[in-house]
């Protein structure tokens, strides 16, 4: 034998073998292609033929030898390790078609967003559209346009959140009113929702970034009675069939002022903690506009007359879903908004 006969014989045994091996289905069936292709007997045979090689030759066999018995248990073993795996696999419980599907998870809606479309719904139907306007304002737009005196607490640094150079994060959605009475003129029916933000501590009643929702008529001989139709009417789509009632209020930007009260939701009127015994729950603020704001806006408030309204989703989230405290509408709780989500 030469020692190119003999490199030809590693080679096709190294073909042969892994051939062999990587047919094997389970740990038995390898053990048996093991001892076929890798036995004593085969090993001898390999030795004993780089014994008969010229001397010359015989260093490089060895190497070749050697490559082979590399190769042959690197097979076996990787092809162990496939088996084993395998049988892992089968061993594990059977896959049970029968069982019923996990529900998908599904995204929903905010309580407070869900509250605004509704009111936005309704207000709709009755000719408003929605306004938008910035988050960022000027004095002149938040406080002055709006009729609060220079000095009304509501300016002070305790309350709002100022931004530098006559600016300000809106405490009210009530700027949208003037932007719109400056942009479009009477008649005029808007809604505005959006974010606002005050100084005021996060406990169970406050949040410093809450939405509101503000609503604005103008248009020629709109008087009181508009006012109060149109908001006890918004009061019975929105919480069904209730009792209403007006109380006077003061607010710079309307004159005269009232806020709305339904009949408290938990006791039906009959008075419990939640409502303090009265039996009521106010939902929103409203009243005529001021004169001065729509003089300030380049309204002729001679010609026209308007009312307005702001009012809390989030308090009437509180309201709708019985919510004891005002943070579990900002915490992103999983558990709570799915009990709530539509
Ligand atoms: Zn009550």
């Amino acid at each position: 034998m030469t020692i190119d006969e003999f490199r030809t014989r590693v080679e096709s045994h190294k073909a042969e073998a892994s051939q062999h091996i990587l047919g094997a289905l389970d740990a038995n069936a390898l053990e048996e292609q093991r001892t076929h292709v890798w036995s004593r007997t085969v090993q001898q045979s390999f030795s004993k033929a780089l014994g008969e090689l010229p001397a010359d030759d015989r260093r490089e066999a060895g190497r070749l030898f050697n490559e082979l018995k590399v190769h042959v248990e690197a097979v076996l073993e990787s092809r162990r390790a496939e088996i084993a795996s395998l049988q892992h696999a089968l061993d594990k419980p059977k896959l049970d078609l029968t069982m019923p599907a996990r529900a998908r998870w599904r995204g929903g809606k905010h309580p407070v967003t869900l509250v605004i479309d509704e009111i936005v719904a309704i207000f709709r139907e009755l000719g408003f559209t929605v306004a938008l306007g910035p988050e960022s304002e000027s004095e002149w737009y938040n406080f002055s346009a709006l009729n609060f005196p220079a000095d009304h607490p509501a300016m002070d640094m305790h309350d709002t959140f100022y931004l530098g150079e006559g600016a300000l994060l809106r405490t009210h959605t009530s700027p949208v009113q003037i932007r719109t009475l400056q942009s479009s003129p009477p008649p005029i029916r808007i809604l505005a929702p959006g974010t606002v933000f005050r100084r005021d501590p996060f406990d169970a009643s406050h949040a410093p970034a809450f939405a509101q929702v503000e609503g604005l008529a103008v248009d020629e001989g709109i008087s009181f009675v508009d006012l109060k139709a149109t908001l006890t009417l918004f009061a019975q789509k929105f919480f069904g069939k209730t009792r209403t009632r007006f109380r006077p209020s003061y607010f710079p930007f309307t004159e005269p002022s009232a806020e709305m009260d339904v009949e408290c939701r938990l006791c039906g009127g009959r008075g419990c903690s939640a409502c303090k015994g009265t039996g009521w729950m106010e939902i929103l603020g409203s009243g005529m506009v001021h004169p001065s704001v729509l003089e300030a806006a380049g309204i002729d408030s001679e010609r026209y007359t308007g009312w307005a309204f702001g009012m809390g989703p989030g308090r009437i989230a509180m309201l709708r879903y019985g919510l004891p405290d005002i943070r579990l509408l900002y915490d992103s709780d999983i558990r709570f908004l799915e009990q709530v989500a539509e």
